[in-house]
């Protein structure tokens, strides 16, 4: 079926086949080009600046938006769950800056360059990453690693199902989640709905936005800015039914790559290599072989499977080491970066 705007849910929510991501936790160094990459393509037009439809977090931490776990939506026992807006200090804020008062005003050193919080005008308590490389553990066993996010372009959309409007439908040919502008009211109860708090409110227009997984470079045939620009090689992307993708082969055929909070019952397809973590130090004081990570951590956000993939990891490093080649860890090193698109490999500079 065509897209009907404002047709029923049912047909909204149809897709052939889904465009995946992966992002390999081992690999992703919070280096935020991921963020940048999106921002500077969608979100710099008024009313978008504070929203980082792909962001990048320490976890432990309170993620993007800001303690987006605890505000509700999805789905439980295929019930659709009440959600909280975050307000736009927990969507990161936009920080303003006092350049001119530091550079032209004759203010001398009684002023300093800082940020002023677009929300209060005063100086911030919180923004986007504020808990940048806190993470959690205790000394000598502190652990973090950098979790990156973005709509993931669920095949059970619960902003889709939230929609009284009949605004927001999934590309028949790719999964692609959308909100049609021309047709979003700002009613903004899929910003409830979605557990992952992927949907921003833009205050401008009066209408919400989100992830669009670059569709305009995808329809040439460009991977999307956040996974193509990462320096870390840590993202992957493809149809998921395409068997010659990295995509295919790390969430199908070698199940390493597990979905964020599963248990929210959207069905996200992105998807996530489980960080191995550096080695504990035991209560001796020495080294351990076991990783500083706490499993039931990782379980916390990735479902049961995780010890299994951890395994998994393990085993073909090994064979790995010991020059018994692995599939698996060529595919998570890919030699090549572009056997990293799923055949979304034309140049950035292709125009339509
Ligand atoms: S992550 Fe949220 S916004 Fe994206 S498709 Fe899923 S429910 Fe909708
Ligand atoms: S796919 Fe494109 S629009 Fe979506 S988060 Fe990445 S860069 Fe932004
Ligand atoms: S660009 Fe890549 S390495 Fe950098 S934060 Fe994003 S996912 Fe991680």
């Amino acid at each position: 079926m065509a897209y009907v705007p404002g047709g029923n849910k049912d047909e909204l929510k149809k897709a052939d086949r889904q465009l995946a991501t992966v992002i390999d936790l081992n690999k992703c160094l919070g280096c935020q080009t991921c963020s940048v990459a999106c921002k500077n393509l969608w979100t710099k037009r008024p009313g978008t600046e504070h929203m980082r439809w792909a962001n990048v977090t320490t976890y432990p931490g309170k993620g993007y938006p800001r303690d987006y776990e605890k505000k509700g939506g999805g789905f439980s026992n295929g019930e659709p769950q009440p959600g909280k807006i975050p307000s736009m200090i927990d969507s990161g804020d936009d920080f303003q800056f006092n350049h001119s008062e530091v550079y032209y005003e004759g203010k001398g050193q009684s002023v300093r360059l800082h940020p002023v919080s677009k929300v209060t005008g005063k100086d911030p308590d919180w923004g986007y990453n504020w808990d940048e490389d806190q993470g959690g553990g205790q000394w000598p066993n502190p652990f973090f690693f950098y979790l990156a996010r973005m709509c993931n372009h669920c095949t059970k959309p619960a902003c889709l199902e939230a929609c009284p409007t009949g605004a927001i439908f999934k590309r028949e040919k790719d999964g692609i989640v959308l909100i049609d502008q021309d047709r979003c009211k700002g009613h903004r109860h899929c910003v409830e709905a979605c557990p992952y708090k992927a949907v921003y409110f833009n205050p401008v227009a009066e209408k919400s936005e989100k992830c669009i997984l670059c569709f305009p470079r995808l329809d040439k045939g460009i991977a999307n800015a956040c996974n193509r620009q990462c320096p870390g090689r840590v993202r992957a992307f493809g149809y998921l039914d395409d068997r010659d993708s990295q995509v295919h082969k790390l969430v199908k055929k070698w199940k390493v790559a597990l979905p964020l909070h599963p248990e929210y019952g959207t069905g996200p397809n992105v998807f996530y290599v489980p960080p191995m973590g550096a080695r504990a130090f035991g209560a001796d004081g020495e080294i351990t072989d076991g990783s500083r990570i706490p499993l039931d951590v990782l379980e916390g956000l990735f479902g049961p499977d995780v010890g299994r993939v951890l395994d998994v990891l393990h085993t073909e490093r090994e064979n790995m080491k010991a020059g018994r080649g692995s599939e698996l860890m060529d595919i998570l090193i890919s030699k090549k970066w572009t056997d990293r698109f799923g055949g979304f490999t034309n140049d950035p500079l292709t125009q339509s």
